[in-house]
């Protein structure tokens, strides 16, 4: 068999750091040697000056939101700019992009994530039909992009086709929403079909699907597309983002959101909640026992006004929860992190969010509950019979360079930022080194090309 060695500083585990780490992988990129010890026969060895952490799972994206990330941040006096005013924002830029455009915005979002060290994406995808809300004769086009976007910029990709089908509890779908909308759940269910056909195209493509919210499908149909759904593939739902949508809820039908979700579905470690930020005592000790998974986005939620989660409390009951980008404002997953700590702090008065080693709760809880948001799993971080996916940190930056292993972690999550990234490995390639990505110029081309003809910037 031939095998590849890499020899890092250190390759981190959940239980710490594997010092120093041989990484070997046979041709399929699978990991077949994982040692502090040097293979026993003398073999070709990429030395690499730098400390490797699993690749980060980004459980959240809204790819074409990144053609107007912080375009919406001048907010003239006088008016009431919230969620509700973006949305409308989002709206425009939702009915101006075609197949291609699309296409080319994803590739260079992805290329990006994976520059901050993320190697799998989650795209949650309701930007489903032509521009006049008609289906394409191939049902999931839109879709086909994103897994292409993904295959280019050398990123893994669960594609999550979303059912949306209303405005609101019990109101019509708004024509500005039309690109979203699956009218039935036959309708959905086709679409989801023609999704699998699509993820074919790439071997790093998977499936996950998806309710919208509670707000955009009828209680009925959310039931009814879940029971008739596929069974073993994760579910993403958003909920209880927004104030609003709560009140609007309980306007609807006397109950809050995630409570109706509680007890109407069968909530269990396959769901995955975006955002959950309006929970009150009984939902949130609920959600923790229900082994659910929480898919938080702090710097779009920070964005946005959502509100805040109540991690410490989640936590404290044992809850899951992985990070997602969402409309992409921020692609850096340590910050993602650090808000999370950061807005616990800011509301407690108290430093310890997490028991323990922060770092390494905030690492370990993102990569397990983020690779259940792909539909994966496996125990450790790194595993022989696994793929090689990882974002290395440069061992030379001063500070960790000057940092004992019991503090490296924590220095890594809370002081770095992308420059002292060595780079971003998946399945045993280089995708970016030193900040170059392989396609990098390639996709900026196509990129800045889409952003001449949309002229939204
Ligand atoms: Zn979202």
């Amino acid at each position: 068999m031939q095998m590849k060695f890499f020899r890092f500083k250190s390759l981190l585990q959940r239980e710490g750091w594997l010092t120093p780490a041989y990484v070997g992988i046979d041709e399929k990129s699978i990991i077949q040697y994982l040692s502090d010890q040097p293979p026993a026969e003398s073999v070709a060895t990429e030395s690499v000056l730098g400390f490797a952490l699993p690749g980060f799972q980004n459980s959240h994206s809204h790819a074409f939101q990144y053609a107007m990330a912080g375009l919406a941040e001048n907010h003239p006096i006088g008016t009431d700019d919230d969620f509700w005013t973006w949305r409308e924002a989002m709206y425009q830029c939702a009915l101006a992009v075609d197949p291609d455009q699309a296409e080319s915005i994803a590739a260079m979002l992805y290329a990006e994530m994976v520059r901050n060290g993320y190697t799998h994406v989650a795209e949650f995808h309701y930007l489903h039909h032509d521009k006049d809300g008609k289906p394409y004769a191939h049902l999931a086009e839109m879709g086909e992009r994103m897994v292409a976007a993904a295959k280019t910029a050398g990123i893994k990709i669960t594609l999550v086709p979303v059912f949306y089908q209303r405005g609101n509890f019990g109101v019509d779908f708004n024509p500005r929403q039309r690109r979203f909308i699956s009218k039935t759940t036959e309708e959905y269910l086709r679409l989801l079909d023609a999704s699998k056909e699509v993820i074919k195209s790439y071997s790093d493509a998977r499936l996950g699907f998806s309710v919208h919210s509670l707000r955009a499908v009828d209680f009925a149909d959310v039931k009814q597309a879940f029971e008739s759904g596929p069974r073993e593939l994760p579910f993403h739902l958003h909920v209880s983002e927004q104030k609003k949508e709560v009140n609007d809820c309980l306007a609807f039908c006397n109950t809050r959101p995630m409570q109706w979700l509680l007890e109407n579905l069968p909530v269990n470690d396959r769901f995955h909640l975006v955002h959950s930020t309006h929970l009150d005592d009984g939902e949130l000790t609920q959600l923790a026992n229900s082994k659910a998974n929480v898919v938080l986005c702090p710097s779009t939620e920070g964005n946005l006004g959502d509100g805040i989660f109540r991690m410490k409390e989640y936590v404290k009951l044992g809850g899951h929860w992985s990070i997602g980008t969402d409309s992409h404002i921020g692609l850096n997953p340590l910050e993602e992190f650090r808000m999370i700590d950061y807005r616990q702090r800011l509301v407690t008065n108290q430093r310890n969010t997490f028991d323990g080693d922060a770092a390494q709760s905030l690492v370990n809880e993102e990569i397990q509950s983020g690779r259940k948001a792909m539909g994966l799993s496996y125990k450790n971080h790194f595993e022989v019979g696994q793929p090689f996916d990882a974002v290395v940190f440069s061992s030379e930056s001063h500070l960790v360079q000057n940092t004992s292993e019991k503090n490296r972690l924590a220095t890594l999550v809370y002081t770095s930022d992308s420059s002292r990234l060595f780079g971003t490995i998946v399945n045993g390639k280089w995708v970016v080194k030193n900040q170059h990505h392989h396609s990098g110029n390639a996709i900026k081309t196509a990129f800045t090309k889409v952003m001449r003809e949309l002229k939204n910037r």
